[in-house]
């Protein structure tokens, strides 16, 4: 079974682009939105998974939040229409031209990831007369059992304040006139599908709450991030994630305090199903021991099996023919340019339209103009190009 998509009305159109089923995007945004508002969870949609303008609007006009990793994110997210008492912003090294963009904006919190850090935001913050709003970020050292590259609450990442240390870090806070601490915050990895690692995550902030209230700090706010995953293998049957089974898991385990409120940072699950990366193939090349379907579109377009060895369900959406086996690579100058190799794909000829799918996440928005090549397109579902 192919995706669905209007090929006939493609004659012409320049490829390789990105093509978003926004009824599909929809759909998701009010699974999110149904199983949020049954337990009074606050949604942020982590901006760095798909910060298309349009794709952002869509997503703020239905009252989520916004997860910004840069000062670029959160003036998006600010121009897309996301209230900035709505909007959260992490990162391990924000600058100060970005700090003080967000104070300005009056956003809802810093997630806080080192004291240097903390200082830095609270002489800011005095600077505009401003008390600072900060949520720390606590590595706590679960295993997220994902790809390397995209685990982050181990001891040995970057990431978050380890637990030995927080109490200490939440000291120093209360002797800073220009902080408020309003909560705790966690974001294990990404592409999570074995809930486990969430279920020890919720465990993990039940021990070190209870162990930090045990010492005076209570929170307002417990933030869990983001990380679950989508189906990479299954893009028509199963494309919106199993929503009420994930935030179910943190209702039942999360030890909630009278009035905290629990924040989610979900990026990958929100827009990864509804797009696609559209591109052309150039040339059918028969090597001695494999065949190449070489495309138009390359890792400059979607960088994720090079940088994650990450799967994507490649279609041909031009042919019928039998199915035969290729390797489908791109044209860029560099061995990694593959998206897949022993590909089963209808047969293929130049011309023939290809789709790479569940690339709505962490495609668009890491596309480069290495090689010199053009930014890819990106075109919508809902509207006539
Ligand atoms: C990347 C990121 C997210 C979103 O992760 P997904 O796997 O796309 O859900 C959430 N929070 C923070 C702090 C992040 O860096």
């Amino acid at each position: 079974m192919k995706g669905n998509f209007p090929i006939d009305k493609w004659n012409g159109v320049q490829t390789p682009f990105y093509f978003y089923d926004m009824a599909l995007l929809k759909k998701t945004l009010e699974a999110i939105k149904k199983e949020t508002e049954q337990y009074g969870f606050c949604q942020h949609y982590a901006i760095k998974a798909n910060a298309n303008p349009r794709i952002l609007q869509e997503i703020a006009s239905y009252g989520f939040g916004a997860d910004c990793v840069s000062g670029g994110e959160v003036q998006a997210a600010l121009d897309a229409g996301f209230p900035a008492d709505k909007i959260v912003f992490a990162g391990v090294g924000k600058a100060d031209w970005e700090i003080n963009l967000a104070l300005k904006a009056d956003i809802f919190c810093f997630n806080v990831e080192s004291i240097p850090e903390l200082h830095i935001i609270n002489e800011l913050a005095a600077a505009q007369n401003k008390t600072a709003r900060v949520e720390f970020r606590v590595n706590p050292n679960v295993d997220a059992h994902t790809h390397a590259k995209i685990t982050t609450g181990l001891s040995e990442n970057k990431f978050g304040i380890n637990l030995s240390q927080i109490a200490g870090v939440l000291k120093e806070a209360q002797s800073l006139a220009n902080i408020e601490v309003v909560g705790l915050h966690f974001h294990i990895g990404s592409q999570i599908t074995d809930m486990s690692a969430f279920k020890d995550l919720c465990i993990k902030a039940n021990e070190l709450q209870s162990d930090l209230e045990a010492q005076g700090f209570t929170f307002a706010n417990m933030n869990f991030g983001g990380g679950l995953g989508i189906d990479y293998h299954h893009p028509n049957h199963i494309n919106i994630p199993d929503f009420a089974n994930y935030f179910a898991v943190f209702n039942q385990l999360v030890e909630r305090r009278e009035g905290q409120a629990l924040h989610f940072e979900l990026g990958r699950a929100v827009v990864g199903q509804c797009g696609s990366l559209i591109s052309r193939v150039l040339y059918v090349k028969e090597g001695e021991v494999k065949k190449f379907a070489i495309l138009d579109a390359g890792f400059t377009e979607l960088i994720r099996p090079a940088m994650y060895d990450a799967y994507h369900r490649i279609e041909n959406l031009s042919s019928n023919l039998a199915e035969q086996t290729y390797d489908v690579v791109g044209p860029i100058c560099e061995s990694s340019d593959v998206f897949g190799k022993d590909v089963p794909l209808n047969e293929v000829r130049r011309g023939d339209l290809i789709a790479l799918r569940s690339a709505g996440a962490y495609g668009e928005v890491m596309s480069s103009m290495y090689n010199l090549r053009q930014l890819p397109k990106a075109y919508f579902s809902d509207s006539i190009e």
